[in-house]
């Protein structure tokens, strides 16, 4: 079946209107019917990476999330939402993000996945030993709404990337440990989870996005965009032609056509790509640019071709949560200074992603300082 995307404008976070958007998109990739069936436990899984509020564009805005509640109710379904943040509790990511209290004022309930389990059906197509929690896998409907936003390791984090968070807790960091540095089996990983789920519905949140500095430290973008698909590859696809940029330099969509998944051809659905492309989308730093060197080459040059993380040390809290979360444990927490070990390093920036206080920022190698070059330009 052709595969296709609708697009609808949304201009901002009124739950009336952003209601009306949900359901003008859904409508157009054939209507909320043809994905739930009355008495379905739909489980809606949002980016709750991190408890900021909403406005700082981290996590799925509750609207988004209050109007598929709503929707899904009136065919009849069960919504739920589950989500495995970073670090902290899901209950305490939820209140700081507001969902908490929109799940309370519509008597939906919160479930956090801490029951890895093997799929029953099928593995990951390269790393059989995924394992996924057993809410998501017992879901009769599993609802994608990611949020529009780069990622320091990734370039962005869109629909396939945000099935990562249906991995438990500190599995997490064991998969990173696993793959190293190594990108391309990182969204390999990705990949074989999105394939283990296969979630029926995905909608992006592209009304306010973040760009920069990504996952969490990055600026709000206001892009006034829902888009839906069946399909999360083809989704990332065509956010990747609404910035601009060549598809395959999101490493999940280049992974993917590599092995035949997904399409080319994509049908879009409502507003035409051209006139709502968003221009002058700041990505973040380079972290890694594939120079087809040999591995062992790679490996001595690695300072210099990768990008590192680095701590402003007059921002840093010494909160310690950079620490816990970091997979190799290359960086602790010394009497004088925060200190990181470069050759232990994975470069995963998960750091980043859950420092509070904006503290660390991605510094290029010199090779990439040298020659100046953005994600944008690579197309890798
Ligand atoms: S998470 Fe941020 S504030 Fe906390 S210790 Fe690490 S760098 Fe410092
Ligand atoms: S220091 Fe940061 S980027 Fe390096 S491995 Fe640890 S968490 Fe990942």
């Amino acid at each position: 079946m052709k595969s296709s995307v609708s697009i609808v404008r949304c201009p901002g976070y009124d739950v009336d209107r952003v209601l009306d958007g949900l359901r003008q998109s859904i409508n157009l990739i054939g209507g909320i019917q043809t994905f739930i069936k009355r008495g379905d436990r739909v489980l809606l899984k949002p980016n709750l990476l991190y408890g900021k509020s909403p406005e700082k564009a981290v996590t799925t805005h509750p609207a988004i999330v209050k109007g598929m509640i709503q929707i899904i109710r009136e065919v009849g379904g069960i919504p739920f939402i589950g989500d495995s943040p970073s670090i902290g509790s899901l209950t305490r990511t939820a209140e700081k993000a507001g969902i908490k209290a929109m799940a309370d004022e519509m008597k939906c309930s919160l479930v956090e996945f801490n029951r890895p389990v093997l799929p029953f059906k099928e593995g990951g197509k390269i790393f059989k030993q995924l394992e996924i929690d057993q809410t998501v896998l017992e879901a009769d409907v599993v609802i994608n709404l990611p949020k529009w936003k780069t990622h320091a390791q990734m370039l962005l984090t869109l629909g396939v990337k945000n099935l990562f968070g249906c991995i438990p807790g500190s599995r997490k960091a064991l998969w990173h440990l696993k793959v190293g540095d190594d990108r391309k089996a990182f969204a390999q990983i990705l990949l074989d989870v999105y394939q283990i789920i296969q979630p029926s519905l995905t909608i992006l949140d592209g009304i306010v996005g973040m760009e920069g500095n990504g996952p969490n430290s990055g600026q709000p973008i206001e892009m006034g965009l829902i888009l839906a698909s069946r399909d999360s590859l083809s989704l990332d696809q065509i956010a990747c032609d609404l910035l601009g940029i060549s598809r395959r330099t999101l490493l999940t969509n280049r992974v993917a056509l590599e092995q035949g998944i997904g399409e080319d051809k994509i049908e879009v659905l409502g507003e035409r790509v051209e006139e709502v492309r968003i221009s002058n989308f700041k990505l973040p730093t380079l972290s890694q640019i594939d120079w087809g060197l040999p591995r062992f080459l790679s490996k001595a040059l690695k300072n210099a071709l990768t990008s590192k993380p680095i701590i402003d040390q007059e921002r840093c809290k010494r909160c310690d949560q950079c620490t816990e979360i970091c997979p190799p444990k290359a960086l602790s927490n010394q009497v004088k200074d925060m200190v990181f070990d470069y050759k232990q390093c994975i470069r995963c920036f998960c750091c980043l992603e859950v420092c509070p206080e904006g503290a660390i920022s991605i510094k290029p190698g010199w090779v990439l300082r040298l020659v100046g070059r953005k994600q944008k330009a690579v197309g890798n």
